[in-house]
């Protein structure tokens, strides 16, 4: 398998022309026609998520979030950025991103994040989704639920014995999708993080907001990715590794 036999498997399932005009997914560094034997799929690239991959001698790191998001007029390893795509070039990784077009993909980011939060429909299009729970809750015991389910701590906004059955979400940075949660009749909506502005609104509105970290409500969707080329893998009978990141969010890189 080369890397542009991956990029087809990965198109599949989150067709790349589905991402923003602002967005930056699809092969971002180095050549269609390297070879794979194994693949690292992460959050993000990076210095400690490329000493997996080269420990692990995958060729390829498919991440979530691009690099190179605003252009580039020098690289050097004078910046964070820099240094990163530096290294995955000297040490012969290509990467790929699928970033907006895997928010969106059916069985992507924001349907993981539905199942995940025990919402059941996921309905919605583009970033937004919203289901109903089994059974009404207070507040304060769905963030419980929600910290159990996504491992991560979860800051509750709002009065805390309101009854939550109605929840809208969007993973990451997406709390301007609240609206879409007012309109959709939700009593909460959920986020990696929520910007003050918008959960002043969403009180006033009488929404709940949660907010349960980027990493927590973006990674399992990279883990289904990982999973759903597994699966396109098994089908073609190709023998490719594939492994998902065990680096923690927010590591130190390790000291040399
Ligand atoms: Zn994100």
């Amino acid at each position: 398998m080369t890397v542009e036999n991956i990029l087809e498997l990965l198109q599949s399932v989150a067709p790349f022309e589905t991402q923003e005009e602002w967005d930056n997914s699809g092969l971002l560094v180095g050549s269609p026609r390297q070879e794979v034997a194994s693949v690292l799929f992460a959050l993000d690239a990076t210095e400690r998520v490329i000493d997996e991959a080269a420990a692990l001698g995958a060729s390829l790191i498919v991440t979530h979030h691009p690099l190179m998001l605003h252009g580039r007029r020098r690289l050097t390893d004078e910046d964070y950025e820099g240094r990163i795509v530096s290294r995955l070039i000297r040490e012969n990784i290509s990467l790929i991103a699928a970033h907006t077009n895997l928010d969106q993909a059916a069985g992507g980011i924001n349907d993981m994040l539905c199942a995940l939060c025990g919402l059941d429909d996921g309905a919605g299009e583009g970033f937004f989704r919203c289901g109903t729970l089994a059974e009404p809750v207070p507040a304060e015991t769905f963030a419980w639920m929600l910290e159990d389910s996504l491992g991560d701590s979860v800051r509750l906004m709002g009065p805390k014995d309101t009854m939550i059955r109605r929840v809208g979400l969007c993973s990451g940075g997406g709390s301007e999708f609240w609206e879409a949660a007012e309109k959709a009749g939700c009593d909460a909506f959920i986020a990696g993080e929520i910007r003050h502005h918008h959960a002043l609104a969403m009180a006033d509105a009488g929404i709940v907001a949660f907010e349960c970290g980027h990493f927590a409500t973006e990674e399992p969707g990279i883990r289904a990715l990982a999973e759903a080329l597994q699966n396109c893998l098994n089908e073609v009978e190709c023998n490719v590794r594939v492994f998902v990141s065990n680096v923690p969010a927010y590591a130190f890189p390790k000291e040399t």
